[in-house]
């Protein structure tokens, strides 16, 4: 089967874009179309206690202020509608019980603090000494005796954990070369079902990728950790997973993820503020290293420059002169 070079934007309206997002939806785009391919957005909204739809028309404002487009999304429904992570549930819950009927996932009730004060119990430090990988901590397993056919006994919430690989998982990323882990040791049996019924982004976006037929996702390295376990559940299903490319993030002058402490870099903030797109683009051109110096450039006009391999592989710095020229005449 021939298949379509297929990318996704896949933003979470849980708060505003900022100049970090725009930068890996920049990079998604480019290699993308790029290449020819088409684009979907989906809209991550499972997190979200209800839709937010001001902060879906607000992420399609961002993403269009930008010079990003797609061929398929909530505004443009076409083969894989909905576009609305909470409109396709019904098939993240088959894909749950088809992991009970296999036993790839067990009944867990232990609560946030319960699985916090296990992970940090001295016994269990060794453990998550091993790894510099994990973005969480690492779950004890004390309820992977449980069997997911056996749940009438159970009379406190649960949520569903899926198990990891005691084997080695690896993918070759574009940008961060070979990558390799075994998700038990260093990640740990992780949620995908919540207590509330709901269910957990791991799940849903290996569903949806799979299900949208996405042949590539590119995004930021924080979610390289992430990548092992939606490769575990790839595995496991047998799915022919995606090709993963992962990105360094923006960071502010003291090295940190950009967030409010480093003012208002909110998309919708510039854009209300007569900011150029075209500056902001020029500017992360330049700090994905397809420019020598920030100048104002369409982000079409950057599809003969893009290239994967120039791109440093340590964090974009956004600082004062950033700001200054962004803002500037
Ligand atoms: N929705 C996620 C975010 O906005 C992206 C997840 C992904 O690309 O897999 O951070
Ligand atoms: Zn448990």
């Amino acid at each position: 089967m021939n298949q379509t070079l297929t990318g996704r934007l896949a933003p979470s309206p849980t708060g505003a874009q900022h100049i970090g997002n725009a930068r890996t939806f920049l990079i998604a785009w480019l290699s993308i179309r790029s290449r020819g391919g088409k684009l979907i957005l989906r809209i991550e909204d499972i997190d979200s206690p209800r839709v937010k739809q001001w902060a879906i028309d607000q992420a399609i404002e961002d993403l269009t202020w930008l010079g990003l487009d797609w061929d398929e999304g909530p505004d443009r429904p076409g083969h894989h509608s909905p576009y609305l992570q909470t409109e396709r549930t019904s098939g993240y819950r088959s894909m749950i019980e088809e992991l009970k009927s296999q036993e790839m996932v067990y009944p867990c009730t232990c609560s946030r603090s319960d699985v916090l004060a296990a992970a940090s119990a001295p016994h269990e430090l060794h453990s998550k000494g091993k790894s510099s990988l994990a973005d969480a901590p690492i779950y004890p397993k004390r309820c992977a005796y449980r069997s997911a056919g056996r749940i009438d006994q159970i009379a406190t919430p649960f949520s569903w954990r899926y198990r990891t690989s005691t084997h080695s998982i690896q993918f070759h990323d574009q940008v961060f070369g070979l990558q390799k882990t075994i998700p038990a040791v260093t990640l740990g049996d992780f949620v995908v079902g919540k207590s509330d019924g709901s269910t957990s982004y791991q799940l849903a976006v290996v569903h949806d990728d799979h299900d949208m037929e996405v042949t590539e996702v590119l995004r930021g390295d924080d979610l390289i950790p992430s990548t092992f376990r939606q490769l575990d559940i790839y595995q496991f299903l047998g799915w022919k997973p995606p090709q993963f490319v992962h990105v360094p993030l923006v960071v502010g002058e003291d090295g940190r993820r950009l967030a409010k402490r480093h003012g208002d870099t909110r998309l919708s903030f510039l854009r209300e503020n007569q900011v150029s797109p075209l500056k902001l683009i020029g500017w992360l051109a330049a700090s994905c290293g397809w420019l020598d110096r920030p100048m104002e450039i369409a982000a079409a006009d950057l599809l003969p420059l893009f290239n994967l391999d120039v791109i440093p592989r340590k964090p974009a710095v956004f600082d004062a002169q950033a700001l200054d020229f962004l803002q500037g005449p």
